[in-house]
């Protein structure tokens, strides 16, 4: 864990010191559970916990010192046996803290955003790079304003590199955590109508996500998905080097030759002027992206194609990202960890390419969609009858519309209200070999259904 001197705490967080227990820190906490003696901690304000609350059983469990908001009642601190410094923002002091430990160490830092496939280009770029250094990375889904500090703080010695995933719900977040990882490469993955209720149009989204190419510089290397408009422009805003990966002919780092099964997915790409092939031990067309991104990364740091072909074969998804298992006599593919328009037209492509025998969808709603709403669950009923998916079923209010819209194409399509009811559904309506593919967003958890057959 990093050590803090007081005088480095205030120094980066501006805090003013109330009073001094101890004057040096191992390391830095905001959850009261994970304190190691002597550590700091920071009492973060959410919108279910106040850490303030909790400052008493911090200091029980080992903590020598706390950094507290200067609103904080100034009564409940007087028998707190502690180094007590006051901040503005208890969360900026956190980010802040983080900053100055990521400046401790030069070691190159990868930042991933875009709509979709953060984590799974995060997890491809960590196990490609694994090959040859000691990576850090983003644990999960640790992907906000307290996710990105807690990942910079793990930064240690040991590490050659460090591959960090941005999200963002607005404005001007991605650019906060751009400021506070300070990274020396970025990757754009893609520009979808994920979270377009909260930003309004594909134009705002790709703002928001341009902000990492604005926040790097000069010496920075981009990393841009070419075949995605939106991303592709952005590279009018790269102050250094960038690169565009995809399928396109204008894409430097480019795939070809793309073959998939129902493991794994084969493509070749130019690498280090040489054509080479490589295998991904996932499935969908839409990873060829993510690996070409993490291609990409490997490529500006110096990894032979064999480094990268034995970090691909060690690769494993984060959990319900298109994991292809047998359920019974079914093929199936859980993809229930979210959805997006974008995401759900990949995965009905890639259940079109795992089936053997009918191919099944079996969807929830995609949420925090807004005005398109209406027109993107139609959308999604629409791909369903041209990609010839032979059942759908769906549950939630919006899905309705998928429905609706795959009646139309004479599909067996069927709306349920609950998990329940789809479970019945399918249970009436499966034979052996189907495969069928699980999809909604995170609220609608339709691995539940899973279970259910
Ligand atoms: P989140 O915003 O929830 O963190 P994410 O951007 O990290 O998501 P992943 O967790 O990698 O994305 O994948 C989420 C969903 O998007 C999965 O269903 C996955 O199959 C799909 N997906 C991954 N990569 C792509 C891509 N390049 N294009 C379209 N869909 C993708
Ligand atoms: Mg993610």
């Amino acid at each position: 864990m990093p050590g803090f001197t007081i005088e480095e705490v205030v120094a980066a967080t501006q805090g003013i010191i109330r009073r001094v227990k101890d004057n040096q820190f191992k390391g830095v906490i905001t959850d009261t559970r994970k304190i190691q003696k002597d550590a700091l901690f920071i009492a973060l304000q959410g919108e279910k916990f106040d850490g303030h609350d909790f400052l008493g059983s911090a200091i029980v469990n080992g903590a020598s010192g706390v950094i507290i908001s200067k609103n904080y009642s100034k009564s409940e601190l007087e028998n707190l046996d502690a180094t007590i410094i006051e901040v503005e923002d208890t969360l900026v002091a956190y980010q802040s803290l983080a900053k100055a430990h990521r400046k401790r160490f030069s070691i190159p830092v990868i930042a991933i955003t875009g709509s979709n496939g953060k984590t799974t280009t995060k997890d491809l770029t960590a196990a490609i790079l694994s090959s040859k250094f000691n990576v850090l990375k983003t644990q999960a889904n640790f992907n906000n304003e307290i996710g990105l500090p807690l990942t910079l703080l793990q930064m240690d010695r040991v590490h050659d590199v460090a591959v960090v995933e941005m999200g963002m719900r607005g404005f001007n977040q991605i650019r906060q955590l751009a400021n506070v990882a300070l990274p020396t490469i970025g990757i754009v993955t893609n520009v979808g109508e994920t979270h377009m209720e909260l930003l309004g149009s594909m134009e705002n989204i790709a703002l928001a996500k341009a902000e990492l190419v604005e926040e790097m510089d000069t010496g920075g290397f981009v990393i841009l998905n070419g075949d995605n408009s939106y991303v592709k422009q952005m590279k009018n805003k790269v102050k250094g080097d960038f690169i565009l990966f995809g399928c396109g002919d204008d894409c430097k780092l480019n795939a070809t030759k793309i073959e998939t099964n129902n493991a794994c997915t084969k493509f070749s790409c130019d690498y280090r002027g040489k054509v080479e092939e490589f295998t991904l031990p996932m499935v969908g067309r839409h990873n060829v992206y993510n690996a070409l991104a993490a291609i990409a990364v490997a490529e500006y740091l110096n990894l032979t194609a064999d480094e990268v072909r034995c970090g691909l074969f060690n690769f494993t998804a984060s959990g319900m990202r298109l994991a292809v298992m047998q359920v019974k006599n079914y093929t199936v593919i859980n993809d229930a960890y979210n959805a997006s328009p974008m995401s759900m037209m990949a995965a009905i492509d890639t259940l079109k390419e795992v089936a053997k025998d009918r191919s099944v969808a079996v969807l929830g709603d995609m949420l925090e969609l807004g005005d398109i709403s209406e027109q993107s669950h139609k959308k999604v009923g629409q791909k369903l009858v041209q990609a010839g998916v032979n059942i759908v079923v769906a549950v939630g209010e919006m899905s309705k519309w998928i429905v609706e819209e795959a009646q139309k194409g004479a599909i067996v399509a069927i709306h349920c209200k609950s998990h329940n009811e789809a479970g019945v559904a399918l249970r009436k309506l499966l034979k052996a070999k189907d495969t069928i593919l699980f999809k909604g967003s995170r609220g609608m958890q339709m691995e539940k259904v899973i279970d259910l057959l």
